[in-house]
């Protein structure tokens, strides 16, 4: 789908993947000006596709192109692609239980500029993949290096939107821990580095006792959507849960930690690396992180009913 000069998308079309034509002069590939969204469609046992909360991805989607000043579809319009490109995929959803298939949404400043600026035309594209279940038995724990050189997101910036320019910054932070045997890296906050933010590409938690605590949403952050699902979820079972500044002195000394995204569900953390220490914190059967992660993932793949309204059935 492609915007006019009144920023209305025009209807779109199916195509099979493959390549597309863009002008060297686009403004995302010379200045950025790109977002992208990630969900997933599971099969129900009874063989139905359903989406987990894709008006919330609509809805981040629309605040970040609100950000780069890029008109966006409606969340109807974008609701409607998403079903629409899902069925045309139909076939590449895996069965029950045996994976999803992700969607990814593009909106990208396609129209040519020189001067730095807006696209004067932007284009909205969803492909597809399958993916399988991301750890095979549903919860490998991460060991994550806390960075102290490199930042991910500065105030100010474009850390609370899906922005395409804030994940090259982490490959390099990212690529440094794999290779010291790392999964993946914490970020710090840019202004002080005291306070903890995010992992590369999903939200953290920590676990004290009855309380649950997240990195507060304040423009550094990207507003996740199992974050959110999970805040819920936690409150429903009975935690106190708070959303505050976290430093690093309180992850050392959290019971758990764990992490949460589209692409890794609800991740729990076995070690935490700050400064050559290494603190390590309780995974596996009784942890919280399980508890929270068998009940989204049930929501999520129709085994547990949804009393929510999370779930939108493609056909
Ligand atoms: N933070 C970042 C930087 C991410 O890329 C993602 C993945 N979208 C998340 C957090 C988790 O967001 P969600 O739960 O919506 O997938």
């Amino acid at each position: 789908m492609k915007s006019n000069k009144d920023g209305n998308f025009s209807k779109g079309s199916l195509t099979p993947y493959g390549t597309f034509e863009i002008s060297p002069a686009a403004a995302v590939l010379n200045y950025g000006q790109g977002l992208f969204e990630g969900l997933k469609a599971y099969r129900k046992e009874d063989g139905r596709i359903q989406l987990f909360r894709v008006e919330e991805n609509a809805n981040r989607m629309k605040m970040g192109a609100e950000r780069l000043l890029m008109p966006s579809p409606s969340v109807e319009e974008f609701v409607n692609a998403v079903k629409q490109t899902v069925l045309a995929n139909k076939r590449w959803v895996p069965p029950y239980g045996k994976g999803s298939l992700y969607i990814r949404p593009l909106l990208m400043g396609s129209g040519g500029v020189l001067g730095i600026g807006p696209a004067p035309e932007c284009t909205f594209l969803i492909f597809t993949s399958p993916i399988g279940i991301w750890y095979k038995d549903g919860s490998k724990p991460k060991s994550l290096l806390i960075e102290d050189g490199l930042s991910r997101a500065a105030p100010g910036g474009t850390g609370g939107v899906k922005s395409i320019t804030n994940y090259a910054p982490v490959f390099e932070a990212v690529n440094e821990a794999k290779a010291k045997g790392f999964t993946d890296v914490l970020f710090l906050d840019a202004a002080t580095g005291k306070y903890i933010e995010e992992v590369s590409s999903c939200n953290v938690f920590i676990v004290k006792g009855n309380i649950i605590s997240t990195p507060g949403i304040q423009g550094t952050i990207l507003p996740g959507i199992t974050r959110k699902s999970v805040i819920e979820l936690a409150l429903d079972f009975g935690y106190q849960v708070e959303e505050r500044s976290i430093p690093v002195e309180d992850v050392i000394e959290a019971d758990e930690v764990f992490c949460t995204g589209t692409a890794v569900g609800i991740s729990p953390v076995s070690s935490i690396t700050y400064k050559n220490k290494r603190a390590k914190y309780k995974t596996g059967a009784k942890s919280v992180s399980q508890k929270l992660c068998e009940t989204l993932t049930g929501i999520q793949s129709g085994c547990i009913k949804d009393t929510k309204g999370w779930t939108v059935l493609v056909e």
